[in-house]
């Protein structure tokens, strides 16, 4: 089943200048973005900053309207409701069933709430009785590995990996059908982050959660996605199942992306080409392929020629004209 259906997302914000702030441009931050989530699927959404993922992931949660496109959401089976349209008071009683798991563990949680309290107020606004809500916050709390005295104290007493368990508890109290999580292991040090990354596949297996993980590093989501899709100036230039990707990536982007990661891991690829020069500015992105000023494989038509996105190998797609090519000379 299909949890999450996006299709030809676009959001774009208004550049304003001159004393009576006229709109003088436009800054396309995501453009023709789709792809799907099935149940118990995690998908990544990896880029570097600006790239767009975490516009797509806030169009999603409708904390920002798109521009054009459609969000297809299934709540519950049978059910599909586009929530591209909606205003907030159709928005309402949906809400429930999309939970985040922010970045900053340490800015999310109210310093002046007790952790009981945090995690049990999606319940309260829910209109969960008081009885079940203490249930269900002690079952959080062993959910995601934190003592039941966790509940009376206030989150400066926690450490930055415990601060981020209690915000995935918090996420999951209502049972939702997906969790967007938003670079949820980038404020912690690599040793935490393992930590966090281990209980989300335990969680993933336990509770066959369906995810939208948007980080900007590849290094972080190999061992939490089911497939990876990576954005470049506001569109996805490939998806792929996550062992082909990190096994035989298909856009030089992504070879770019692969070559940043550190290499304490053997098994990933090594000796591709680190693009250079900076990222393309989404106010005003290069003609044809926004990658060819950095592409060490770029030739003519990349500079004229939007590539689209198009399957190259079974379950497999690129935004890239060699990719193309190479599909159809048969290299795979
Ligand atoms: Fe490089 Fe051309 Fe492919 Fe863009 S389309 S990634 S410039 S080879």
């Amino acid at each position: 089943m299909t949890v999450l259906t996006v299709d030809r997302l676009s959001k774009s914000f208004p550049i304003k200048s001159g004393l009576l702030q006229r709109e003088t441009g436009r800054v396309r931050a995501v453009q023709d973005v789709s792809f799907s989530i099935a149940h118990g699927e995690t998908l990544a959404l990896v880029g570097e900053s600006g790239c767009g993922k975490t516009t797509v992931a806030r169009c999603i949660l409708r904390a920002l309207p798109p521009t054009s496109g459609a969000i297809h959401f299934s709540p519950q089976p049978g059910t599909t409701i586009d929530l591209a349209p909606l205003s907030r008071k159709s928005l309402r009683p949906l809400r429930r069933h999309i939970q985040m798991i922010f970045q900053d563990p340490y800015a999310s949680l109210n310093p002046r709430m007790m952790v009981g309290d945090i995690i049990a107020e999606p319940l309260l606004v829910a209109g969960v009785p008081a009885t079940q809500r203490l249930a269900r916050v002690r079952e959080l709390l062993e959910l995601v590995g934190l003592p039941p005295a966790a509940r009376t104290r206030f989150p400066h007493a926690f450490s930055g990996g415990q601060r981020q368990r209690i915000g995935i508890a918090r996420a999951l109290a209502l049972d939702p059908t997906l969790v967007v999580a938003d670079e949820p292991v980038s404020a912690l040090d690599v040793s935490v982050q393992a930590q966090i990354i281990n209980l989300l596949l335990e969680l993933q297996d336990r509770l066959g959660l369906s995810m939208l993980f948007v980080a900007h590093d590849l290094g972080v989501v190999r061992h939490v996605s089911d497939r990876v899709a990576v954005m470049y100036v506001g569109r996805i230039v490939e998806v792929a199942p996550t062992t082909s990707l990190y096994g035989r990536p298909r856009h030089p982007y992504t070879e770019a992306l692969l070559a940043a990661v550190p290499k304490a891991d053997p098994t990933l690829r090594d000796g591709a080409v680190v693009p250079r020069g900076e990222v393309a500015d989404p106010a005003n992105p290069p003609p044809g392929c926004a990658f060819h000023p950095r592409c060490p494989h770029a030739v003519d038509r990349c500079r004229v020629e939007l590539p689209a996105l198009r399957e190259v190998a079974p379950g497999n797609f690129s935004a890239c004209h060699r990719a193309e090519e190479l599909r159809l000379a048969g290299v795979v």
